[in-house]
């Protein structure tokens, strides 16, 4: 899971702080409702992905725009799990867009309510009109991929919107269901750093464990003549995956060992829906935000980077990138995820689909 951190607005007399509204409520709805639920929604605007998107309007309605718990009771409604639109920071010296917070930031969310403060003098920070996808696009540069160490996307959705008041812009279930829970013009709370600048998605997998015994691995796989299979366990029912008797199989069948910020770690590989769906889903958002690049962070001998970028690397990197890229204390998506695959997937994808308007 993303242990997540807003990144916080700065504000000093000095500098020049747009107002932000203090809450925003969901954009009108009657428009929203596609007609085919294969698009996603970037400002107001439908972006066609391909694969099956259920939108927080729709039920089971994962919606991270709500203030109130999705499962559990209802209790008085306890703020915002997300920051609205985006801002941009401009600075004196270069008024071009500078996306990224400074270093020395605090890195981890307090309360909901505390979200913005912090003091840098010489920036400047503007709100970015959240209807204007052009300068959405100066902004949004990476995407972020998590596995959720639930299991499945209603699981995740419960821990992050109920227990933890945080906020992903999409869900992949086991299935290859894609929920999206806000408007990508939104800042989730998933990747502290990165948050500004990125959109996220938690992948439904039951995560990498070291070496060894394995408790998690053994309760959520089972084996059979087909191979390895998702063993939902029976407190969670179907554990609410939207397609009935859906068995999840791992996209390739042997546990997946492999080094993360140097631990060696296993896991189970996700399924191959979950593949498909999220390359179509990268490929429409490098659509929609065209300065998300199709690759990953590369090491010298160009392969995917198994650790964390310094913060320069940081900084400069325009693409896809692993949670654990972000910050040394992560390992999602694991070793079990099919970087070559997925990015060759990506770039085919984005030869077959027309460039956005
Ligand atoms: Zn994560």
């Amino acid at each position: 899971m993303s242990r997540c951190a807003a990144l916080l607005v700065l504000a000093t007399a000095s500098a020049c702080v747009v107002p932000r509204p203090e809450h925003h409520v969901a954009p009108e709805l009657s428009t929203w409702v596609p007609a085919q639920n294969d698009s996603i929604l970037v400002a107001g605007k439908r972006f066609h992905v391909g694969a099956p998107v259920v939108l927080w309007t729709d039920p089971p309605n994962y919606d991270a725009y709500s203030t109130k718990p999705r499962f559990s009771g209802v209790p008085e409604p306890s703020g915002l799990r997300y920051e609205p639109g985006r801002v941009r920071r401009v600075t004196r010296e270069n008024p071009n867009f500078v996306t990224a917070p400074a270093s020395g930031e605090p890195d981890a969310r307090t309360e909901p309510q505390k979200q913005r403060r912090i003091v840098v003098s010489e920036e400047v920070l503007v709100e970015v009109a959240s209807s204007d996808l052009e300068a959405l696009r100066g902004v949004v540069d990476q995407f972020v991929l998590h596995y959720d160490v639930c299991g499945v996307s209603q699981t995740c959705f419960r821990v992050l919107h109920d227990e933890r008041e945080l906020s992903v812009q999409f869900l992949l279930d086991l299935d290859g269901t894609i929920y999206q829970t806000l408007d990508a013009r939104e800042t989730s709370w998933h990747a502290t750093k990165s948050n500004p600048r990125s959109i996220g998605i938690e992948i439904a997998n039951i995560g990498a464990y070291p070496m060894g015994v394995a408790p998690a691995l053994d309760t959520w796989y089972a084996e059979d003549i087909g191979g390895p299979y998702v063993t939902i366990p029976a407190r969670l029912g179907d554990g609410g995956v939207r397609t009935r008797g859906f068995v999840g199989r791992p996209a390739r069948p042997e546990r997946i060992v492999g080094s993360i910020q140097g631990d060696l770690l296993q896991q189970y590989d996700f399924t191959r829906e979950q593949y498909e769906s999220l390359v179509k889903l990268t490929a429409a958002l490098c659509r929609a935000f065209p300065r998300i690049e199709p690759d990953a962070p590369r090491d010298e001998e160009g392969r995917v980077q198994d650790r964390v970028l310094s913060d320069g690397e940081w900084r400069e990197f325009r693409g896809i990138l692993g949670h654990y890229h972000v910050q040394a204390n992560k390992a999602d998506p694991g070793p079990a995820f099919d970087w070559e695959r997925y990015l060759a997937a990506v770039r085919a994808r984005l030869g077959e689909i027309p460039a956005s308007p």
